[in-house]
């Protein structure tokens, strides 16, 4: 098998034009591409030039003459107790609607919808109206709160926003409306359109002006027949934003034909499903996971996809093994959290039910730890895949391959580099390249394989000073540390910037830092990410009050920023201290903070401006309960 991967993934590289040129067979072209790459602009890559093609059409459309009644979408959600199936030929009628419902509101290509709603197929049906007519969605994560909501809106300036009335989370309703209402009004551009699934579920209505609702645009429109807009190749498909070392989220933006192609490419030779099969993906629409492996890659390929609303404990931690079951899932894709929360209800959960059509468990988005590799591998009895990719590149960067055979697996490591990425490790200091065993940053020489970012949203100097300006040559960075050993597999070890990962989603400490100061008694701020068992790290944060302010208590600074960014930014434990430890130069060393915090020494800081603050840090650390 190490064989046939080193000659698929050699030829991706040596012979790239030949090897993306049959990749790109696997979708359909309205009009061929006359130029594999262009990569004259490095960092700036243009895949398949001169083609046109559409996603919605790839992903829906190209099915019916085969699958027409085989089930696009099962939607399980244990929050209604519902499930429902959705064929094919049913999520053809409803994104010919949908997309008639966006014509008519005077949403044409180009334009931006931002897409705000909990996991129902709706979601999906809204992507893919979308991307028919060559408008660019950005899906929000629904545990986004309206401070994050204002700051996408401001940045994608969308034309119209897609929501619901509610999400539902543990049995409670999270209300979206008023968060939108909020952030809207908080935002500076202008006030987009509203369209709403109304669910019925929301315990707070608010009203927006003008605002349609989806059920009755929907019926207005239904049996519409709307033909999907051809795009070049290089027309945007996507934002999704992603944290990094600002406050300001950055928006990923995605092509059509190079994600189209990577993302058919990589179910079939990386997650080895095949057109009528099913998989589960459990995460959200939210996450680059929910956009490749939910929504994408099991459309594109024609295969079933489950999409699923609920907690994966609830109603018992066998529900995700229930539904393999009963849905004949072939392949599952989650986080390492979601297992470190399953394997803590036990074993027990698993045998219960019969998981013979399972053939892999792909897990991503934060380190795997060796014992919950190991754990779940021999519970299951079947390959347990780490793959190790981002936001930006949209599919792994590393991997092993069920498609194109199975190679060994090392606990602890995501095997190795995925064909069509040119991954080097260097070393920090020197930009020279690292041998086994030492440690290095992880870069990727241009240009990125397609289906990778192609800019930052509106900000192509952006996307060059962030990711191609650490080291002279203009190598792409990943912001993680990594390892090879003699075999040439990779161990990731962390990241080097001021990102946070708490269960596999990215958080920026600067902009948790940033929500704190929204708080009017707070006048500066400090978050750490600390080790977690179970979500991989958690967040702590410091804060120094105004002078002459009422003392706010901490729960309710920790309150503040999950209204402002969402629960999942909310910080495990706060303390209110003095001062922050800073260089002379005026910068917080979150380093020393974080080693502190983590019950670590603080090392060296001959710099520092006042050492005395690290005692209070020290101290606020040891009390916390
Ligand atoms: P996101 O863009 O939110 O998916 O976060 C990407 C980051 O998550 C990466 O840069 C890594 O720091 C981390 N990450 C993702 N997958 C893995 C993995 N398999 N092993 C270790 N870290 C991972």
């Amino acid at each position: 098998m190490r064989a046939r991967y080193e000659s698929f993934f050699r030829r991706s590289l040596d012979e790239r034009e030949a090897f993306w040129r049959e990749q790109a067979e696997l979708i359909h072209w309205e009009k061929p591409f006359d130029q594999v790459c262009d990569d004259s602009k490095l960092p700036f890559a243009n895949w398949f030039v001169g083609g046109t093609t559409n996603l919605c059409y790839n992903s829906v459309d190209r099915h019916l003459a085969e699958r027409a009644d085989q089930p696009a979408i099962i939607w399980v959600s244990t929050e209604q107790e519902r499930e429902e199936k959705i064929t094919y030929r049913q999520l053809h009628e409803q994104v010919n609607a949908l997309a008639a419902v966006l014509q008519e509101q005077g949403v044409v290509k180009g334009d931006r919808v931002l897409i705000y709603m909990p996991m129902i197929p709706e979601a999906l049906v809204a992507m893919l109206a979308c991307v028919r007519l060559g408008i660019i969605h950005s899906v929000v994560f629904g545990g986004f709160a309206s401070h994050a909501l204002a700051s996408r809106i401001d940045d994608a300036k969308p034309k119209m926003v897609i929501t619901a009335d509610a999400g539902l989370r543990g049995g409670k309703a999270v209300n979206y409306k008023p968060l939108l209402k909020k952030g809207m009004n908080e935002a500076m551009a202008d006030a987009p359109m509203v369209l709403t699934v109304n669910r019925g579920v929301a315990t707070e209505a608010v009203e927006i002006p003008g605002e349609l609702d989806y059920a009755t645009e929907m019926a207005k429109h239904a049996g519409a027949v709307v033909d999907p807009v051809w795009v070049e190749s290089s027309h945007p498909s996507y934002i999704l934003y992603t944290s990094g070392t600002t406050g300001k989220p950055k928006g990923v933006q995605r092509d059509t034909g190079g994600h189209a192609v990577a993302m058919r490419a990589s179910l079939k030779h990386i997650y080895g499903v095949e057109p009528g099969e099913t998989m589960f993906s459990g995460s959200d629409i939210g996450w680059v996971v929910g956009h490749s492996y939910i929504v994408y890659a099991p459309l594109l390929t024609g295969a079933t996809t489950i999409v699923y609303e609920g907690l994966p404990i609830r109603p018992d931690p066998g529900i995700w093994w229930r539904i393999v079951q009963d849905h004949k899932v072939n392949c599952l894709f989650t986080s390492p959290t979601a297992i470190r929360l399953l394997k803590k209800s036990g074993e027990e959960w698993i045998h219960k039910y019969d998981l013979s059509s399972m053939r892999s468990l792909f897990l991503a988005g934060e380190p795997l730890d060796k014992e919950t590799h190991r754990w779940v591998m021999d519970a299951l009895k079947c390959p347990v895949v780490d793959n190790y990719w981002q936001t930006e590149t949209g599919w792994p960067i590393l991997t092993n391959f069920m498609g194109l055979g199975l190679m060994e697996l090392k606990h602890g490591s995501p095997s190795l580099p995925a064909y069509g990425y040119d991954v080097i490790l260097v070393d920090e200091q020197t930009a020279q390249p690292v041998g086994p065993n030492q440690k290095g940053s992880l870069m990727i020489r241009p240009p990125l394989p397609p289906g990778c970012m192609t800019t930052v949203y509106g900000d192509d100097e952006r996307f060059v000073s962030t990711y191609f300006s650490r080291f002279k040559e203009p190598l792409y960075a990943t912001f993680d540390y990594a390892m090879y050993d003699e075999d040439g597999y990779y161990f990731i070890m962390g990241r080097d910037d001021d990102v946070i990962n708490v269960a596999g989603h990215r958080m920026g400490t600067r902009e948790v830092e940033e929500a704190l100061c929204l708080h009017p008694a707070v006048a500066e701020a400090a978050a750490v990410g600390i080790k977690d068992e179970i979500k991989g790290q958690e967040i702590e944060a410091f804060v120094v009050l105004m002078a002459n302010v009422e003392p706010p208590t901490t729960d309710e600074l920790r309150q503040s920023v999950a209204r402002e960014l969402g629960p999942i930014a909310k910080p495990k434990y706060l303390h209110i201290v003095t001062s922050l430890p800073k260089t002379r130069s005026g910068k917080v060393i979150r380093r020393a903070i974080q080693s502190l915090a983590e019950g670590g020494d603080p090392g060296d800081l001959p710099t520092i401006e006042d050492a005395t603050v690290l005692d209070q840090i020290r101290g606020a650390v040891k009390d916390r309960s």
